[in-house]
């Protein structure tokens, strides 16, 4: 139904102009909501840009090298600015937008006025003729009247005087004639605008007023047409999931997409990289004790009447630190194995865990597991200091202490200028010396002494040295291993808690003897004297004669020993050192003491029952390896070479079968005898282990012969030994030139990191050098072990014999 049929009336005409009067405000309406919605988009495209641009500011930009999650901020952030952009273009089609709204606005208004006026000027004839007909109707009925009125008067004359003419009825019939004409007339005026009326009427409600109705219809479809186009290009130009805010979002969501957590770090890795730090050295200031007599020694606690009880409150206290950390440890393996309300789910304490329960069990298990390394790291700490100060405890015995007052102080030196340099006074009173007695160990190391004393009863009387005094201590087993300072009184007597005798040996015969508990305390009774085995040299027993180098710990000389005049090699360690570095350097006698290998230097003994203490091995008469190859570079053939590369691997092969690392093989510390043959020597920093962690620092390493993850990780096993050897490999065909050389250790050390590896020496067979790269794999477990080495080095000297 349309508004030609349907608006017709008077009252649909007054709505529709009332209906397009709502229209223009609507239009003004949203005039105004466009051109406001512009102003904000405008406002917000600038405030969006200064948003990436503050984004952009990335301070210490360079720090942030190669990190994707940068990169990728960087690329929200110029996505940002382009959205800023499009807003800003957006906005500015909306005023445009506005533009076209004012312009229809103003169409309409005119639309609007026309119709009206076409409708009034058609409305306004058929309004007339309607008077018309009204007024035409009076007409007639005031006609009417007249005609009637004078139509009486005639026919009243006319019936009173038949036949009779006269002036009078004249006049009343030409009034009468006048009137009848009147009204015939004004009867056809009448009929006449009747039937105008009615064909005009007839044209206004079948022609004239559809017509314009539909005119008016299709003219406001036309507006609405325009105005939904208007509008529909309002609502594009607002349009957030619109194809170019949606490539946006997607090239953000592809570029954030793009964080890959294992990557972010490579390039800052890489940039980076170093060797892992050396480890800090802390170190006792020696210069503090230096004034000090007596009582104080470096890095070694002070165990005496002033510290013991302090220290044994402090072992309790520590001991209790330890138990704690292990109950704790323990605490949380058991919330790792569910033990705990977290683990099984019952309990979810925070919303994190519920909303994301895959990554917090995660994050949840690193923590413990962190927290459990923290623990043991702290057990392992609190341990070493209870370790120490028991050690120390032990160390002095169970019962006796040195006294830590000073009018003791005269007492004890008076022990020592008396005591074990003093022979005289103690053949006094006995037939023989002190360190002539078979259960004398002299300066024995604490770890063999614990290794000799096996049953209940055993003992062993032997010297220590503390703050650079010597002490004689008895050393029982007894429900473990207890160690009894000899006391010695005012007047030079020797006692424990017993009476006191004027020797040491009369002193242990007497506890011997009597079967009396050293101390009631301890209840330790001496049953069976242990005594010194045939590797415990004395002093005595070796004559030296000449020097014929220089260790590390003192010189060394070519020696002869006494009972067989064979000749030896004897390498002594200085007076001065430090008790630490004096059983580090018997450490070495304690390692070779098992070996007994032709490419192994052989031990024949260690002197410890005064000082200087000494290590007696087997003369290998060329010397160091690395002087020899120095010195004899012009006459050494390929064969040779080979050859020692051979009896080194042989050695080593003997040392891993014994899981000995050697941590310091090198030209330097291999000798070599006069038919060529060389043998593994100086077994200073040697350990009996399978893999060895250092922990206390690495203050002395050969860092150019060490392998990266014994360097790096402090990890020794024999295939750091490997490594060495290779080096050692390149020392024998360099003849003996420096390895790195031109390098600082740090340099090498950073270069080898990096995979350099040194190029082979001149006149190398290339099936020896490629046995040093083999050696100098990065990957510890692709290096050879020491039996394959040797089976290649053996197999290549067959093929050059064979050759020849
Ligand atoms: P340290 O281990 O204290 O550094 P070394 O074992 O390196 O001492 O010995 C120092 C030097 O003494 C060696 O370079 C070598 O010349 C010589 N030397 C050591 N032991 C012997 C030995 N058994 N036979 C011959 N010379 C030796």
């Amino acid at each position: 139904m349309g508004f030609s049929s349907a608006l017709q009336s008077r009252a649909a005409h007054e709505a529709l102009i009332v209906r397009q009067d709502a229209e223009l405000r609507l239009m003004e309406t949203m005039k105004r909501s466009i051109q406001l919605k512009a102003k904000c988009d405008k406002e917000y495209a600038i405030s969006l840009a200064a948003v990436a641009q503050q984004g952009l500011k990335i301070d210490r930009a360079d720090d942030m090298q190669g990190s994707l999650i940068t990169k990728s901020w960087r690329s929200y952030m110029d996505e940002l600015d382009q959205q800023a952009k499009q807003f800003k273009l957006n906005a500015e089609q909306l005023e445009v937008i506005c533009d076209k709204l004012a312009h229809l606005s103003q169409d309409k208004r005119k639309a609007r006025k026309s119709y009206q006026e076409e409708h009034s000027k058609i409305a306004a004839r058929l309004n007339h003729l309607t008077d018309e007909v009204v007024r035409k109707k009076s007409e007639y009925q005031k006609h009417l009247e007249g005609y009637k009125t004078l139509r009486t008067r005639f026919e009243e004359h006319y019936i009173k005087a038949p036949g009779r003419s006269g002036r009078k009825l004249d006049d009343v019939r030409d009034k009468y004639q006048k009137a009848c004409r009147k009204l015939h007339l004004t009867h056809n005026e009448y009929v006449l605008s009747i039937t105008e009326a009615i064909e005009v009427e007839k044209d206004f409600r079948t022609v004239l007023l559809p017509g314009l109705l539909e005119h008016q219809q299709s003219v406001q479809e036309s507006f609405i047409l325009l105005w939904r186009n208007i509008l529909l290009e309002a609502a594009q130009h607002g349009d957030l999931t619109a194809d170019k805010y949606k490539e946006i979002q997607k090239r953000i969501d592809t570029v954030i997409g793009g964080i890959n957590p294992t990557e972010e770090y490579a390039e800052f890795t890489e940039k980076h990289k170093t060797s892992p730090t050396t480890p800090l050295q802390f170190q006792f200031d020696e210069s503090l004790i230096e004034d000090i007599p007596g009582k104080l020694t470096a890095s070694t606690l002070t165990v005496d009447n002033l510290t013991v009880d302090w220290l044994r409150t402090r072992l309790t206290e520590l001991e209790l630190a330890v138990k704690e950390c292990q109950e704790r440890q323990l605490k949380v393996i058991e919330h790792v194995n569910g033990g705990s309300p977290v683990a099984n789910g019952s309990v979810i304490s925070n919303g994190s865990m519920a909303s994301n329960g895959i990554q917090s069990n995660k994050d949840s298990q690193n923590r413990q597991s962190k927290d459990l390394n923290a623990l043991r790291c702290q057990e392992k700490q609190k341990q070493k200091l209870v370790d120490m100060i028991k050690f120390s405890l032990n160390e002095v015995g169970c019962e006796e202490l040195p006294s830590g007052c000073d009018d003791h102080l005269s007492l004890e030196h008076n022990f020592i200028d008396h005591g074990f340099n003093n022979e005289q006074q103690i053949s006094l009173s006995t037939n023989r010396p002190l360190y002539e007695e078979e259960w004398f160990h002299g300066v024995l190391p604490r770890e063999e002494v614990v290794r000799l004393l096996n049953i209940d009863g055993d003992f062993l009387v032997r010297e220590t040295i503390r703050n650079e005094e010597s002490q004689i201590v008895l050393s029982v087993c007894w429900n473990g291993h207890k160690h009894f300072i000899v006391q010695t009184t005012g007047d030079g007597h020797f006692r424990f808690e017993g009476p006191p005798f004027p020797s040491i040996q009369e002193l242990i015969m007497h506890q011997f003897h009597s079967e009396l508990p050293v101390t009631v305390k301890s209840g330790a009774i001496l049953r069976r004297p242990v005594c010194r085995e045939c590797w415990e040299l004395s002093n005595d027993d070796v004559a030296l004669l000449e020097k014929i180098g220089r260790g590390n710990f003192g010189d060394v000389y070519k020696a002869k020993l006494k009972s067989t005049k064979q000749d030896v090699a004897v390498k002594t360690c200085r007076m001065t050192l430090p008790d630490e570095q004096k059983r580090k350097f018997l450490q070495e006698g304690r390692i070779l003491k098992q070996y007994d290998h032709p490419n192994i230097v052989k031990l024949i003994g260690i002197c410890v029952q005064k000082q200087p203490i000494m290590i007696v091995m087997e003369l290998v008469p060329g010397g160091s390896l690395l002087n020899y190859l120095r010195k004899n570079s012009n006459g050494l053939s390929t064969r040779q070479q080979m050859g020692m590369c051979r009896d080194a691997a042989a050695g080593m092969r003997y040392l891993e079968s014994k899981n000995c690392i050697h941590r310091d093989l090198a030209a330097r510390n291999c000798l070599v005898d006069f038919e060529h043959t060389v043998k593994i020597s100086d077994f200073g920093m040697s350990r009996e282990e399978e893999e060895y962690i250092v922990s206390d620092g690495m203050k002395q390493i050969p860092v150019k012969w060490t392998a990266p993850e014994a360097l790096n990780f402090g990890k020794y096993t024999s295939l750091c030994d490997v490594w060495s050897y290779g080096i050692l490999m390149w020392e024998i065909f360099s003849k003996g030139d420096t390895p790195y050389s031109g390098m600082s250790n740090s340099r090498a050390r950073e270069r080898i990191d990096t995979g350099y590896r040194m190029p082979t020496p001149e006149n190398t067979p290339p099936e020896m050098y490629r046995l040093m790269l083999k050696c100098w794999a990065a990957d510890v477990e692709s290096r050879p072990h020491f039996d394959e080495i040797y089976n290649v080095v053996d197999a290549l000297i067959l093929r050059l014999e064979n050759s020849h």
